[in-house]
């Protein structure tokens, strides 16, 4: 029976296991070894970091720091979980004959970025060509063709808001611009967006640009932000009984508790604002409530 469980080893997983170990609590750390953080080529606002890190780094770090402390790590899926009758979680792994029993569970399993069909996506990504966070490095496209692939109002939202940094801006809707409504192609022109009309076709990396065919032709840019979405890896939280907002985030309180009484998140799993630097300020957050919620335990 460990103090914490922590569900996922991103930045918010990691963090959250080194101050639960640091507050003298045992911890054990499940993880599928997914972080979104491993597909950052250069991150630019990572505090500290003025000539930028890569997010690979960033986790090799910090599991390096986890490392230093008695955290129990346990790779693998965790498939499910369940309150115990006598207090706290069970966790059971996928695809191992293996329980795992804690009297706190922390969420930090993150969210999935929907990807474009795009083929060579994770190339497309080290490249620059392809994006999916403008928050994280709109900053680096300033100026640049920019090109948005979205089906939907999010797609929109992405446009206008790449607009702040560069005047070259066009919305790729997948299934074709002829759903904008008028008071959407209003927002788009009055802003100086363009958008297609016929369906894409394909996309495609073609030398160092971003082509996007569609019935009408080939439109070129520099970079491509994907506009599809998240899925938000809630599934556990919602069936403890977790409220989720409208697009699955977990809802938690200022001290990253949800109503679930011993069941906390942290990260992207339960903010909108998918950054590193809230995953990590959200750990803090969390294993510091979760500390105080366990009996005190003193050296004798
Ligand atoms: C291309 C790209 C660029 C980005 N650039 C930046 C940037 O420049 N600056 C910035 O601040 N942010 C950036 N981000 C966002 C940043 O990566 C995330 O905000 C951050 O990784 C969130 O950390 P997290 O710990 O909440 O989730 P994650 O890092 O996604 O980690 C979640 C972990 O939980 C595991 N997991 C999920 N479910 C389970 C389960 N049931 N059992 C076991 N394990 C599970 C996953 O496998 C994964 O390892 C970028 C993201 C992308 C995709």
């Amino acid at each position: 029976m460990y103090d914490a469980l922590v569900v996922g080893g991103g930045p918010a997983g990691l963090l959250a296991a080194v101050y639960l170990a640091r507050f003298r609590r045992s911890v054990a750390l499940l993880d599928a070894g997914q972080s979104r953080i491993a597909r950052i080529p250069q991150s630019h606002n990572y505090p500290g970091f003025g000539d930028g890190v890569s997010g690979a780094a960033v986790r090799d770090m910090l599991r390096e720091q986890v490392g230093r402390y008695p955290v129990d790590r346990i790779d693998g899926f965790a498939e499910h979980v369940e309150r115990r009758e006598e207090g706290g979680f069970r966790l059971h792994m996928r695809s191992r004959a293996l329980d795992v029993d804690g009297r706190l569970l922390l969420l930090a399993t993150g969210v999935t970025d929907i990807p474009p069909p795009m083929p060579h996506l994770r190339e497309a990504l080290e490249a620059g060509l392809l994006r999916y966070c403008p928050v994280c490095d709109a900053y680096e496209v300033i100026g640049q063709a920019v090109g948005v692939y979205s089906d939907g109002e999010a797609g929109i939202g992405e446009a206008l808001y790449l607009r702040h940094f560069s005047a070259d801006i066009t919305l790729f809707m997948a299934s074709g611009g002829q759903a904008l409504s008028p008071p959407q192609r209003r927002r788009l022109a009055d802003a100086g967006i363009r958008w297609n009309d016929a369906p894409i076709e394909a996309i495609r990396r073609e030398g160092g640009r971003v082509a996007v065919v569609h019935a009408g032709g080939t439109a070129w840019c520099d970079t491509l932000y994907c506009a599809l979405g998240v899925a938000v890896h809630s599934r556990m939280a919602e069936s403890l009984g977790a409220a989720l907002d409208a697009t699955g985030y977990v809802e938690v309180d200022a001290h990253h508790a949800t109503a679930v009484p011993g069941l906390y998140a942290a990260g992207d799993v339960c903010t909108g604002l998918n950054q590193i630097a809230v995953a990590l300020g959200g750990a803090a957050i969390a294993a510091s409530a979760m500390h105080r919620a366990l009996p005190p335990d003193w050296p004798r």
